[in-house]
């Protein structure tokens, strides 16, 4: 296909596709589906390799959220009956961030729910922050809270903080149908300021919101002029309790064909696997292993991935190899000055959601699956082992 050959070429030389080439991926048929697989893993070992990086996600606080996010399971309103707790101290938050380590993770993604932090949260994270380094030597840190104020990211930064991730999550024009008590135009600032205080910085999105292929397309080409380091890309967890709970819309092939597309226009980016990969890609999870160059370990900030030993037999299963803490996730071009791993950080809300299935899979899912979404009872915030 010519299409596939134009965008393996681009993907090498970093050059941006254009948006009608980004929409023709999203749009082709399930009879073309492993070519588009092959030909985006090109662009993907190119620049990473058979590398597959591990984060692991510590929710600080969670639920009790403010603002009305409709896909999170933490809003204001949610009925979900998700863990609810205010902040882990420094040592229970180093604890669970061991924990991830021990499975094979490299980063620990420090999630807290609500709008933003106070200049008191960031104090608390940056104890928090400090604790996890004194005690894991070699660990990545992204925090993640929501909105930040001016010199939030300066702070976090002197903290050891090496990332920050907010999450553009969708298009600019659709925004406010998913979020009103804070902008789109909000959420870029928060990326600017982590990017201008030296965090790499890490954003993504979440599709099957009902969003149509051009806003998912919109909101990639957004992403790739912020330019973050890491890109996680969620699949909406439609949890019973919250608006979107009946947004079952994506299937594993549409699932593929967005990290495909994710990875041509942002070829040299860690795009990560995060919410949603085990309740929509489902069995076709190794095969997206050859698009996405990292994922979450274990469960998510409200609900329950699976096993921590289960992705790493499949990511072993598949010919792919967990990243060491001492490879350098990012091609060498984009670690100049930085923190020489850059990588991405959790989803603040971890519920992603729906969208418009393509070509010849253009049928939804069939039906809700509730049965595929279970809400996280162990790990941080528990007395329970957690899951990684
Ligand atoms: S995504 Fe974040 S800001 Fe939005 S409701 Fe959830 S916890 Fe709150």
């Amino acid at each position: 296909m010519d299409l596939l050959n134009t965008l393996v070429d681009k993907g090498l030389r970093r050059e941006t596709p254009t948006r009608a080439e980004a929409l023709a991926v999203l749009a082709t048929s399930d009879d073309d589906l492993l070519d588009v697989v092959a030909a985006a893993g090109k662009v993907r070992r190119h620049w990473f390799g058979r590398r597959v990086k591990l984060n692991y996600l510590v929710n600080l606080k969670s639920g009790l959220c403010p603002e009305d996010c409709s896909y999170c399971s933490q809003r204001l309103g949610s009925k979900a009956d998700i863990l609810k707790y205010t902040w882990l101290k420094p040592d229970e938050a180093s604890q669970a961030a061991a924990a991830g380590l021990a499975g094979g993770a490299k980063r620990v993604c420090l999630v807290a729910s609500g709008r933003g932090p106070t200049d008191r949260d960031v104090d608390r994270v940056s104890d928090t922050i400090r604790a996890i380094k004194e005690q894991n030597e070699g660990v990545e840190v992204c925090a993640c809270l929501g909105l930040l104020s001016e010199g939030q990211a300066e702070r976090l930064r002197e903290a050891g903080a090496d990332a920050y991730n907010h999450n553009l999550n969708t298009s600019e024009s659709t925004y406010g149908d998913i979020t009103t008590t804070h902008t789109y135009a909000d959420r870029v600032d928060t990326v600017q300021k982590a990017h201008a205080a030296g965090l790499s910085a890490c954003s993504g999105l979440i599709a099957g919101m009902g969003e149509s292929d051009e806003d998912l397309v919109d909101v990639v080409f957004s992403l790739r002029e912020l330019d973050p380091d890491s890109v996680p890309v969620n699949f909406l967890i439609p949890f019973e309790g919250t608006p979107l709970a009946k947004e079952w819309n994506l299937t594993p092939q549409r699932c593929l064909r967005i990290l495909a597309m994710v990875r041509f226009v942002c070829p040299d980016v860690e795009v990560r696997i995060a919410g949603g990969r085990e309740v929509h890609l489902r069995t076709m999870q190794p095969l997206a292993l050859h698009l996405a160059n990292s994922i979450f370990l274990g469960d998510y900030l409200t609900s329950e991935g699976q096993a921590g030993r289960a992705d790493l037999e499949m990511i072993a299963d598949a010919g792919f190899e967990v990243e060491g803490a001492e490879q350098v996730t990012l091609p060498e071009h984009r670690t100049g000055g930085g923190c020489g791993s850059h990588g991405g950080g959790g989803t603040c809300g971890s519920a992603p959601a729906a969208g418009e299935s393509a070509g010849e899979s253009a049928h939804p899912a069939d039906g809700p699956r509730t049965d595929l979404v279970a809400v996280r009872r162990r790990g941080a915030g528990t007395d329970l082992a957690p899951n990684a």
